[in-house]
């Protein structure tokens, strides 16, 4: 009696353990097999097969859904920053100042949309897996310069960086997509600091990956957030958003799948009062 028990059961475990894998991330692996399955369990297997079905379904259309909205509402928003710029620029002259000020917070608020809009339809891009992230070979320091005069135009506090003594280096990944990183980074180290307090851009190399390094001298993080940080819609408790100063909790977790989609890593090491520095490593190319 008991080695037919058990042999009855021998089906049932696996199929425990089929259930026990199931995940909405991925449910492609969930439907469970029916050839071996034991002929009284068939009718809720084939069930639970559809209902697998159906939720695959709904799930790619949520997917699709935050796609097509983030993309939808780019246009409208084109249109009304055109709007925008065309009443201030004709009317210089003749607007009074009141009407200016509140126009230019209305193109502020349209830019700041905007990207927010970007940041969410790359994650969810990267969601459908329809970002195309390249990993080619390019110069480094080029597009280092490059972010450090936007950054240097853009705040107003003094950036350092170590970009003069460094070698030719070439690395591989997706230059304009580690050029947003570094910015996000800049941005975050000069939302979090003192007004014009100093930030640095240092870089490294070893003889197989570069190491590009963001810090500040700003609020720190404490340390049980520094894993969270990264995570989507997550601020870290204990850090001040300044005031005028606006968050979304997406940026560090762009940066971490942009970083990963190139092949390289994000990683941070922070002191509360004392400041943060982010590094990022991407791999030296091979060829000379
Ligand atoms: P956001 O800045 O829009 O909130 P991020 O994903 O860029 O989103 O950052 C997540 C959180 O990590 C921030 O809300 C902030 O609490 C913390 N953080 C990021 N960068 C720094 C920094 N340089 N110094 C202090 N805290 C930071």
């Amino acid at each position: 009696g008991a080695v037919l028990i058990l042999s009855a059961r021998r089906p049932l475990r696996a199929i425990k353990q089929d259930l026990s894998t199931v995940e909405l991330s991925n449910l492609k692996g969930a439907m469970i097999p029916t050839d071996k399955a034991p002929l009284e369990l068939l009718p809720i297997i084939e069930e639970f097969n559809e209902m697998v079905g159906r939720l695959r379904h709904s799930s790619s259309n949520q997917k699709q859904f935050a796609a097509t909205i983030s993309h939808e509402f780019r246009t409208p928003l084109t249109v009304i920053s055109g709007f925008i710029q065309s009443v201030l620029n004709r009317g210089e002259e003749q607007l009074p100042d009141h009407h200016k000020q509140a126009l230019g917070i209305a193109d502020t608020e349209v830019l700041r949309l905007n990207r927010m809009l970007s940041d969410l339809l790359d994650l969810s891009r990267a969601d459908n897996q329809q970002l195309s992230i390249r990993r080619e070979a390019f110069e480094l320091i080029p597009n280092l310069e490059q972010v450090l005069k936007l950054a240097k135009a853009a705040y107003g506090n003094p950036i350092t960086d170590n970009l003069k003594e460094l070698p030719y280096l070439e690395v591989v990944g997706d230059p304009d997509r580690l050029v947003q990183c570094i910015g996000n980074l800049i941005g975050n180290a000069v939302k979090y600091s003192e007004k014009g307090s100093p930030i640095d851009l240092h870089v490294s190399s070893d003889d197989s990956k570069v190491t590009v390094c963001v810090s500040d001298h700003g609020q720190g993080i404490p340390a049980d957030q520094l894993d969270t940080i990264f995570e989507r819609f997550t601020r870290a408790e204990g850090v001040v958003l300044p005031k005028g100063e606006s968050s979304t909790g997406l940026g560090l977790s762009i940066v971490k799948m942009l970083m990963e989609a190139m092949g390289g890593t994000v990683s941070v090491r922070s002191t509360v009062d004392e400041g943060s520095l982010f590094s990022l490593q991407l791999p030296l190319s091979d060829q000379p």
